[in-house]
């Protein structure tokens, strides 16, 4: 049914005071007289667009400036009004906004336009990315304007059927790639699931088809379900005492999608997907998201590994909630989304929740000013860059979290996986870059080789002039100076093509250096056959040329050799491991004053309302006065993990700061420290004595050579 004035009237008066509201209802009738005439391409008057465009927006809560930007949107661009004419009317910051959705629109159709000769029906057509950039271009000015586009982006999807069919590929396409991410960047899950399902719809017919059918397949199953489950978490939450508001659906199909392309990524069979179910439960505030957290888990059985504490962890877009996925009736697994109704507000409206609120005079939310001035700043860093094409590709992959984009000291863009380290970052800029890479600056301070890398950061790559070629560090995983693929590659092939005498020299100085420092006495021969090579020089070529890295050897060598200490763990310190809720670990504990139970007690878990879950001894007293059995859940103690002590020297030229810097190494490996002694000697050097509490060979071999990266270090050994 079509919408109306009135609908939108309805709409605005709820929350706009009266006078703006009526800037509406004239805003409305000028755009309609501004169409007179004019149809869509489904049959309706062309009206009928903006109106459920601004409808959209109304139904979260947009200023009256944005309502009236959406209903007028289209009147610059096809209509014979001047841009002073909708100035004099409704005010300069509604033109911007009208102009600022005009541009993009004009992009829009060049670019479909564009692609339908050349589109190959699969990846993203180039000019996507140029519109896409125009977008974050007007965002960075007004971020109403994109609202604004969404939503119509939204209704034209909504009445895509009446393009034809290879227009609404690559519209659908567009869509998929840079709107709906977009959306979702901005946190308005809202618009974002919609664009996604009918971007699918249209796009994938066949899946989308299959998973039609098997939600369809039993619905009257499912309805039963959800009614059946709703009931439960009403019921209990009443018990328990909190006000929840419950409701429960099938999840939306591109997200159903999703999970089926991971499972088949996996070689996991797809039809065994079964948590077609998503629930939520918005309360009042965060302890009672706990609760019924533990509620839920003690009514069904969580599935490991599918816990997300997103309160404690919000997204970067800011939303906030508490996943879990559980076994349900009938070995049904569903998830469940617990979260505050605030929480809820930003999950589906996001920058848009935060925009309302300036109207009501709440002012801006500090991190979505921060994120917005992030942006402008990265647009204004890059106005004359010539590579568009490469500047948008580092533009999006900000959209898709899991890259990072930096600068070259020219101010060149280049885009690296998260976690990227100037390293990666030098052989992505030339091969040779990198093997002579010894030092780097990021944003003009010297960083250590295996700092990863930021958005924004500018990096600069420092050549040694006299030693040539990467280190074989670098090809130490465990190191983490090297990220990408493409930079480990072309290390590997450096050290290949090195003659195979340099790579046995190179071998046999790790081979000793790691002999010296685990402290084991063994010929060279007895090393090779024990590591299962047929010649020392087979052993140290393979070492020399990084395909093979003394840490893998570490384990080996420390078990087998008789001269050397084994590792031994200690008796059990009595530390008390961590606790498990219901089986899972990293749950908001805490040991129950009133009864200190030890490892080993037989322990029962109590709720409470603000600190997650108290762990109490089965037998303790206070318990028996917590009436609220539902409220109990079952815990147990994890599995301790015991720590292997190791004596280390460390042999080092006396410096400032060095004993803080050892520190700062074992810090950064989460090892304890049992105990430290430090001998001087002539000459300025000294020896630092400690006993380290590593968790087994492999930790204890990486973190030895890290030592031995320390600044002014000469040598460090395991003495027992
Ligand atoms: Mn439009």
């Amino acid at each position: 049914m079509a919408a109306t004035l009135a609908d939108l009237l309805e709409k605005t008066e709820a929350y706009l005071p009266t006078e703006k509201a009526a800037r509406v209802e004239e805003a409305y009738r000028f755009a309609e007289q501004a169409h007179d005439g004019q149809v869509r391409k489904s049959g309706s008057p062309y009206i009928q667009h903006p109106l459920e465009v601004a409808l959209l927006l109304a139904e979260i809560r947009l200023d009256s400036h944005t309502i009236i930007g959406a209903l007028l949107h289209d009147v610059l661009e096809d209509c014979p009004v001047a841009p002073g004419d909708l100035e004099q009317r409704f005010g300069l910051d509604v033109l911007k906004l009208v102009e600022g959705v005009t541009k993009l629109t004009k992009l829009e159709d060049q670019t479909t336009q564009t692609d339908l000769g050349s589109w190959d029906g699969g990846k993203a057509p180039l000019l996507h990315a140029a519109s896409l950039r125009k977008m974050l271009v007007a965002m960075a000015e007004d971020v109403r304007v994109i609202l604004i586009k969404l939503a119509d982006r939204l209704h034209n999807m909504r009445t895509i059927r009446a393009l034809p069919p290879r227009k609404r590929l690559v519209i659908s396409r567009e869509t998929l790639d840079v709107y709906a991410p977009l959306s979702n960047r901005l946190g308005i899950g809202n618009f974002g699931w919609q664009l996604e399902d009918l971007a699918f719809r249209c796009l994938h017919q066949e899946e989308y088809r299959e998973i039609s059918r098997l939600l369809a397949a039993s619905r009257s199953h499912r309805e039963t379900f959800i009614h059946q489950v709703v009931q439960t978490l009403r019921k209990e939450t009443r018990v328990a005492r909190i006000k929840a508001d419950i409701s429960g659906r099938p999840k939306h199909f591109y997200s159903i999608y999703q999970k089926m392309q991971r499972y088949a990524a996996q070689g996991r069979d797809f039809h065994k997907i079964y948590d077609l179910f998503g629930f939520r439960v918005l309360v009042d505030d965060i302890a009672d998201c706990y609760s019924v957290l533990g509620t839920v888990h003690s009514l069904w059985r969580p599935i490991p590994g599918e816990f997300d504490d997103y309160i404690a962890n919000p997204r970067e877009n800011m939303y906030q909630s508490l996943h879990t996925v559980v076994m349900g009736p009938g070995s049904q697994p569903f998830e469940v989304q617990i979260r505050t109704s605030r929480m809820h507000e930003v999950a589906e409206y996001g920058v848009a929740a935060h925009f309302r609120y300036k109207e009501g005079g709440h002012g801006g939310d500090h991190r979505f000013d921060e994120q917005m001035s992030w942006m402008r700043q990265l647009l204004e860093w890059n106005q004359d860059e010539p590579g568009t094409e490469q500047f948008i590709e580092s533009v999006k992959t900000d959209i898709f979290p899991d890259q990072v984009f930096v600068y070259t000291p020219k101010g060149q863009v280049r885009e690296l996986p998260m976690g990227a380290t100037p390293i990666d970052f030098a052989y992505r800029i030339h091969t040779e870059l990198g093997h002579g890479c010894r030092g780097a600056k990021i944003n003009g301070k010297l960083v250590a080789l295996d700092s990863p890398l930021r958005n924004g950061d500018t990096v600069e790559i420092l050549v040694s002039k006299t030693e040539k070629g990467p280190s074989l560090d670098w090809l130490n995983a465990d190191l983490g100076f090297v990220k990408t693929a493409n930079a480990r590659d072309k290390i590997r092939a450096w050290f290949r093509r090195r003659a195979r005498a340099e790579n046995i020299a190179q071998g046999r100085v790790l081979l000793e250096k790691e002999l010296r420092r685990l402290h084991i006495g063994i010929a060279d021969e007895g090393v090779a056959a024990l590591l299962g090579y047929d010649s020392t020089d087979d052993l140290l070529t393979a070492l020399g040329s990084g395909a093979t890295s003394t840490l893998q050897l570490a384990p080996k060598l420390l078990a087998d050799t008789v001269p050397a200490p084994p590792l031994e763990a200690p008796p059990d310190t009595g530390a008390l491991p961590a606790v498990m809720v219901n089986g899972m670990p990293n749950m908001l504990t805490r040991l129950g004053q009133c009864c200190h139970p030890l490892a080993g007690d037989p322990i029962v878990g109590f709720v409470t309302r603000a600190r997650g879950v108290t762990v109490h001894r089965e037998s303790c007293r206070s318990l028996h006065h917590l009436t609220e059995a539902e409220r109990r859940i079952a815990v147990s103690w994890g599995v301790p993990t015991r720590p292997y002590p190791a004596k280390v020297a460390i042999e080092a030229w006396d410096r400032l700061g060095l004993l803080r810097d050892i520190t700062t190494v074992l810090s950064s490996e989460n090892v304890n420290i049992a105990a430290v002694r430090s001998t001087h000697h002539k000459r300025g050097t000294v020896v630092e004595l400690l006993t380290v509490e590593t968790s087994g060979a492999t930790q204890l071999s990486r973190i030895l050579s890290r030592l031995e990266q320390v600044k002014a270090v000469i040598r460090v050994t395991r003495t027992g």
